[in-house]
């Protein structure tokens, strides 16, 4: 078995000894039913790991040594997935395979049909979508913790798209996702370091909509002529640039 891992605020790789408490040290001590003695891997979240060795697990805290630090992973393609709101559980769904396959942020956004919600409610569901991903990145031995924003207005994503490649996910047709995935347009044809993938919610998007986003620079893509649920079109393109950019 792969030893588990656990998350720390800081990996500082002058730090020899780390102690493990709350929720990290219950899930090791409780959880995992790790014993002094065992190796298991530490991950910061921004892409540091390190391998330890438990030293002594406690009532309330678990002692560890650090035994060596992996070199950080920062060289791979950063991929947003904006996906507008839908029903909380298959937002949750998405999340948590967002994070397995590495999307670095993950950005809700409200638009003209997304499913209705609160800014307050969402406020409070933002800990646990944190929760969601940090259980993810502990399950799939990631080095990065996925970044999940807090929900936005389409329009204000569209004012401040920040860098990189954007593209949309259009349900009317658009250039095939793998030719833009297999065939980078950047100047020297390798995949650009940031990439924003925009979903519709389950109503889709108006025609005003799309047009707003274009303008944006958004380039529309296509899985294919099915038309599918939001929540298999996030996951599927959020996998196929993974797949062919960061693997
Ligand atoms: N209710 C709409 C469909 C919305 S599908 C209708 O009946 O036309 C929800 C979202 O998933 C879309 O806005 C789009 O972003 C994405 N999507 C679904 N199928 C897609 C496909 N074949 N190619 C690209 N994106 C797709």
């Amino acid at each position: 078995m792969t030893a588990n891992q656990f998350f720390v605020a800081v990996i500082d790789p002058d730090v020899e000894r780390i102690v493990l408490r709350g929720d990290e040290h219950r899930h090791l001590a409780k959880a995992a039913r790790v014993r002094a003695g065992d190796e298991i891997w530490l991950f910061d979240g921004a892409g540091r790991r390190s391998r330890a060795q438990v030293e002594k697990v406690g009532d309330d805290r678990t002692e560890v040594s650090i035994l060596a630090a992996e070199a950080p992973e920062n060289s791979r393609t950063r991929i947003v997935l904006a996906l507008c709101l839908i029903d909380g559980k298959k937002l949750e769904a998405v999340l948590e395979q967002a994070a397995e396959l590495g999307c670095s942020d993950f950005l809700p956004v409200v638009s003209a049909r997304s499913f209705p919600a609160s800014a307050e409610r969402t406020g409070r569901k933002l800990e646990r979508w944190r929760r969601i991903v940090r259980e993810a990145a502990k399950q799939c031995k990631s080095a990065l913790l996925t970044e999940v924003h807090a929900p936005r207005p389409l329009r204000e994503l569209l004012r401040e798209p920040g860098p990189g490649r954007r593209l949309f996910l259009s349900e009317h047709g658009g250039r095939p996702l793998k030719d833009v995935l297999a065939f980078p347009a950047e100047a020297e044809g390798r995949a650009p370091e940031r990439i924003t993938l925009l979903v519709g919610p389950k109503g889709g998007w108006t025609a005003a909509e799309v047009k707003e986003i274009r303008q944006a620079g958004f380039e529309a893509v296509s899985l294919g002529c099915r038309i599918l649920r939001a929540e298999t079109a996030a996951v599927s393109g959020a996998a196929m640039i993974a797949h062919f950019w960061n693997e």
